[in-house]
């Protein structure tokens, strides 16, 4: 299972050595009380009526004793379904009804949301992290002294968990992830990003998110490595976090780059401590990655992944951090397969042509819940459709181009919002930009740039300074200045909200 593949199979009686610890280290629990305390909370769950098959749903920030819900949950043959703290009540009812959780574990701050979306989806089990009226306190699960459950899980079919997609592109979809998958895709990514025990991994990025999830907090702890969580992401926390912990690589998504790239604050920390940073989540500027990783001194590379791949399915390899570009997605994991094809005929693209990324590997979801007609559209032949235009080289490099749902077609051409919006951030006088296509009369649609400004700029002059860098038909058509662009908790451009 995957509770045995991160925690071992062997009890961690005696291990002192520290397994998680917050940013202010005012919570911290060694390999040994992580073992004991799993082995607890499965009991509790299963005294409870737990089984295998069932879910339960966890509403947290980053914490420490995250990892112990999680693993208990799983360790009980349950299904976890990590949902936002920052959800509203209305948004985390839906999720609740959508997997059929039995039990709700919510952090004090989400706790009246929770409540509310509960009664509204009638569950009735319900544990605070910590003292909230009208939940029993984790506390009690996690003391409870019971043994954890024998269970029968068969790894290849049963779901460890159940992450909700990021909705990005449309209405967030249940991945169904098993054992298998999460091992599957542990393993794939320790290939090129080997994790020590003696390592120290900074998690900012939310753990209710798959790339928290896995490329973080379970590559750390089945690494024996320290895992740092941040509860909610501010600059000057999160640096201080890497200075004082001796963090040793960092994970990063595009908005964090951006910060490390022009925030002043970044001079005022020794973050020398840090190897290497990976980034991934949504498309990575280059000369954006650059203009960090001199004010760091580490380099940033990308990988590539999707929660319907648990979720990596590319990387840049450690070993190969010098000799790759900045802007590249790496190679594909062992044991994955991908192919371009062509959205317009369902043949393989040409060689050297863009194409959709089918991807196929042991990490590839079953399925989504409860969504035969979305499963049957996104899982042909085994292979896993991305969504995403790609492109590789000769050496089986790969470059991640655009989303296909996003390219805005211009008189019939497509053109990448993610290409100008890298291109608009190398000019002086902008500081964030987001691109999408808005209806236009001669071309049908055209590309719209939103744009945060470091000083004033006129829209004509930014116009026509993108004109002069791109063909004709990429041409931006409109702008207009905002105070930011939304993203998601990973720093996903929201462009359905612009629109
Ligand atoms: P939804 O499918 O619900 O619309 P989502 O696809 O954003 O949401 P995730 O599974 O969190 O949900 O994100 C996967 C997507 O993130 C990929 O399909 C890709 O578009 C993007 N992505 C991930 N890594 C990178 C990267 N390195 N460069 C560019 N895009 C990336
Ligand atoms: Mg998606």
């Amino acid at each position: 299972t995957l509770t045995e593949y991160v925690l071992g199979r062997e009890p961690t009686d005696g291990d002192d050595r520290v397994a998680l610890v917050d940013a202010d280290r005012t919570e911290r629990i060694t390999y040994a009380e992580l073992g004991a305390d799993v082995a607890a909370v499965a009991g509790g769950l299963a005294a409870l009526g737990v089984r295998p098959g069932d879910v339960v749903a966890l509403i947290s920030h980053n914490q420490p004793v995250y990892a112990v819900a999680v693993h208990g949950i799983v360790a009980a043959g349950a299904a976890v379904t990590p949902i936002n703290p920052a959800f509203t009540a209305a948004e985390i009812a839906k999720v609740l009804r959508a997997s059929g959780a039995s039990v709700v574990i919510a952090a004090v701050p989400a706790a009246a949301a929770v409540a509310e979306a509960a009664d509204a989806a009638g569950v009735a089990h319900r544990f605070a992290l910590g003292e909230h009226p009208g939940f029993r306190p984790f506390a009690e699960l996690r003391g409870c002294g019971l043994a954890a459950p024998r269970i029968e899980v068969d790894p290849a079919t049963a779901v460890a968990a159940l992450p909700f997609s990021s909705g990005t592109t449309g209405l967030p979809k249940g991945v169904r992830l098993t054992h298998r998958n999460l091992v599957a895709n542990l393993e794939q990514n320790r290939v090129g990003w080997p994790v020590g025990a003696d390592e120290v991994l900074p998690a900012s990025l939310p753990f209710f998110h798959i790339y928290g999830f896995t490329i973080i907090l379970n590559t750390g702890l089945a690494a024996r490595a320290t895992v740092v969580t941040l509860a909610r992401f501010a600059l000057d926390d999160y640096l201080r976090m890497l200075q004082e912990h001796r963090a040793t690589r960092a994970f990063l998504a595009p908005p964090v780059v951006l910060q490390l790239a022009t925030a002043p604050a970044v001079d005022d920390y020794d973050l020398s401590s840090v190897r290497l940073a990976v980034c991934g989540a949504a498309p990575l500027d280059v000369a954006v990655a650059e203009r960090a990783e001199q004010r760091v001194g580490w380099p940033i590379r990308q990988g590539y992944g999707m929660t319907e791949a648990s979720p990596g399915t590319h990387q840049v390899a450690e070993d190969e951090f010098a000799t790759t570009p900045a802007g590249s997605v790496g190679r594909l994991l062992a044991g994955t397969d991908g192919r371009l094809v062509d959205p317009a005929t369902g043949e393989d693209a040409a060689p050297g042509e863009p194409g959709e990324l089918w991807v196929r590997g042991p990490q590839v979801m079953p399925g989504y819940l409860d969504d035969p007609g979305a499963t049957a559209a996104t899982l042909v032949d085994g292979w896993l459709r991305t969504g995403d235009i790609a492109r590789v080289d000769d050496d089986g490099v790969f470059w991640i181009v655009d989303r296909l749902k996003e390219l805005i077609k211009y008189k019939g051409y497509q053109v990448p919002p993610a290409e100008l919006e890298a291109l608009l951030l190398t000019h002086p006088d902008v500081l964030d930009a987001a691109v999408v296509g808005v209806p236009h009369a001669e071309g049908g649609e055209a590309p719209k740039a939103f744009v945060v400004a470091a000083r004033p700029v006129g829209a004509e002059a930014l116009m026509d300074w993108v004109a002069e860098r791109v063909a004709p038909y990429k041409k931006v058509r409109a702008v207009e200045f905002v105070e930011r662009i939304p993203k998601s908790p990973t720093g996903k451009i929201l462009r359905r909200e612009l629109r």
